[in-house]
């Protein structure tokens, strides 16, 4: 089988022309993914050609790009599931534009920074945490917790594209696994980013987040239950 990838190319400083689409011919059996067929490229037609991965094997989420205009890890896509000939490949929206493929995921990182998205254990805490695997909190955060950082979700929010304060899916969604794990210390300061006027009231529900996450996560899920622990913090019940 043949197969036409028209991949998004972009050089920095060399490139008046800016973003602009190469299509390359690839052959390919059943089997054959996004990522076989962009590495083929490299090998045998052009060496420049830029893109990130790592594991191939759809774990790391490092190969993530938009793909016949979705999000999706190009190790895990497989061109026989795609519809038509051709493929059209081009490089995450909402982060800054490295090369060709390759996207600058500092923003991603400075999202995190901004909620707060390490644990700061209580004084108090026991060394080991014992939560019950029965206890509604362990459930919930299990639902939130299996988050990769490829970016995928940030991609395809339309909030990231319109206010570059809002933490977006991935932060909010990892904020509440903090702010709902009862050994943090830092939920004051978190609520205080959280409870602004770009964070927990900017999103709109819309869920392509959720469409699109490798990882089956739900951020509109960790971001309702945050609005929920928000409300019952205010009226002083929770
Ligand atoms: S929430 Fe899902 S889509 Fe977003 S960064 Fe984490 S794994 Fe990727």
């Amino acid at each position: 089988m043949a197969a036409v990838l028209r991949v998004s190319r972009y050089t920095p400083d060399a490139d008046a022309r800016g973003e602009r689409y190469e299509e390359f011919d690839v052959d390919t059996g059943p089997e054959t993914t996004v990522l076989d067929a962009l590495v083929d490229i490299q090998r045998t037609a052009d060496s420049t050609l830029a893109f990130r991965y790592a594991c191939r094997v759809g774990m790391c989420g490092s190969c993530a790009m938009v793909i016949n205009g979705r999000e999706r890890w190009a190790c895990r896509t497989r061109i026989a599931s795609l519809k038509g000939a051709t493929v059209t490949v081009r490089p995450l929206y909402h982060f800054p534009l490295i090369r060709d493929l390759v996207v600058d995921m500092t923003p991603f990182r400075a999202r995190m920074a901004t909620v707060g998205a390490a644990l700061t254990r209580t004084p108090d805490a026991p060394e080991y945490a014992i939560v019950s695997r029965e206890s509604a909190e362990r459930r919930e955060i299990d639902e939130a917790i299996e988050c990769i950082g490829c970016g995928m979700c940030v991609s395809a929010c339309t909030m990231v594209a319109r206010n570059e304060r809002f933490p977006g899916p991935a932060a909010l969604n990892r904020a509440f696994t903090l702010q709902r794990d009862h050994r943090d210390a830092d939920t004051d300061a978190r609520w205080s980013v959280l409870l602004s006027d770009d964070a927990l009231a900017r999103c709109h529900g819309q869920g392509n987040c959720t469409d699109v996450c490798p990882m089956e996560l739900a951020p509109p899920t960790s971001i309702l239950r945050l609005r929920r622990m928000a409300t019952r913090r205010l009226l002083g019940i929770g």
